[in-house]
């Protein structure tokens, strides 16, 4: 493994490469990584860096979101096909179906979509920034939500006055996740602050103390003074929390496993970098549909 590590060390040096890794991404890729995140953070990295080849670790739809954001950059997927369940979940065709159904709707778009799905979106978000962005739009404009209706949920009850409709995705790794599982976490840590991530269902974002994004979970962990903590979201987080915080404890249910995440290794990282494969293209049309929506969230911290 240290042979493979120092392969990709010498490669990025010799492509002039960024190794950008999603917080959902196992030990070794994060390890390696030179920024770890969440796609809000990674995307803004993406569009600010100098490097003229991104590898970008993690779902199909985050390698896209940066050639939107840097169309003249080089970027590559380690395993290209490593699809997000829930960005299939709303595709481009169906969602310029229900545009025609919502003529006056504004339609906000979380940024777990394809990028031909985003070029028909008004205005793209994160699970860090959503609130923020339909807070931002007009009192009277209707909100078309896409696609993760439990994130639209949580956005609805937050802002009671807002006409919203939600598409019917989500995210089956925390869909899944039931409010018995969280109850039995919490009772086997009590007194640790728990937290979860807004893709869950709201009868579990009902149980928790705090909901936030992961880069939300980790300034929540690293200002309290607790040392241990109940964190509902996909597992990968885990090794985040322990490299920043190390002494502090986290505790997770441990089925929470995005498996396209997990396909992702150092050979996979190591091999792009040598052969230049699994480059993102996209049409031309579809980058300049989508920058103006994905660049009006990077804009939304
Ligand atoms: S955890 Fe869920 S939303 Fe995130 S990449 Fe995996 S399937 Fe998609």
């Amino acid at each position: 493994m240290a042979g493979t590590a120092e392969r990709i060390r010498q490669l990025k040096a010799e492509r002039n490469a960024v190794i950008l890794a999603h917080n959902y991404t196992s030990p070794e890729v994060q390890d390696i990584a030179d920024l770890v995140g969440d796609s809000l953070g990674l995307s803004i990295a993406a569009s600010r860096t100098d490097a003229e080849v991104i590898v970008f670790c993690g779902v199909s739809f985050m390698g896209e979101t940066a050639k939107i954001l840097s169309p003249e950059k080089t970027v590559l997927l380690p395993v290209p096909d490593a699809i997000c369940d829930m960005a299939a979940m709303c595709s481009a065709e169906d969602l310029m179906k229900a545009r025609e159904e919502h003529p006056d709707s504004v339609v906000v778009g979380y940024v777990n979509t394809t990028a031909e799905a985003k070029s028909h979106m008004d205005i793209c978000c994160t699970s860090g920034n959503a609130l923020k962005v339909v807070s931002s739009l007009a009192e009277d404009d209707e909100v078309l939500f896409v696609p993760d209706r439990n994130l639209g949920s949580y956005i609805s009850k937050r802002l009671p006055d807002r006409r919203m409709v939600l598409w019917n995705g989500c995210c089956p790794i925390h869909d899944r996740i039931t409010a018995d599982d969280v109850r039995r976490v919490i009772e086997e840590h009590p007194g640790a602050p728990s937290m979860a991530h807004p893709e869950c269902r709201t009868e579990v974002l009902d149980m928790v103390g705090f909901v936030g994004s992961t880069e939300d979970m980790l300034r929540f962990c690293r200002t309290s003074d607790a040392d241990e903590f109940v964190i509902v979201t996909e597992t990968g987080m885990r090794h985040r929390l322990e490299s920043e915080l190390p002494g502090k404890r986290f505790h997770f249910i441990e089925s929470a496993v995005c498996e396209p995440m997990k396909r992702i290794g150092l050979d996979d990282i190591a091999r792009c970098l040598d052969d230049m494969s699994g480059e993102v293209t996209l049409p031309a049309d579809v980058i300049t549909a989508a920058q103006n929506p994905v660049r009006r969230m990077t804009e939304m911290k």
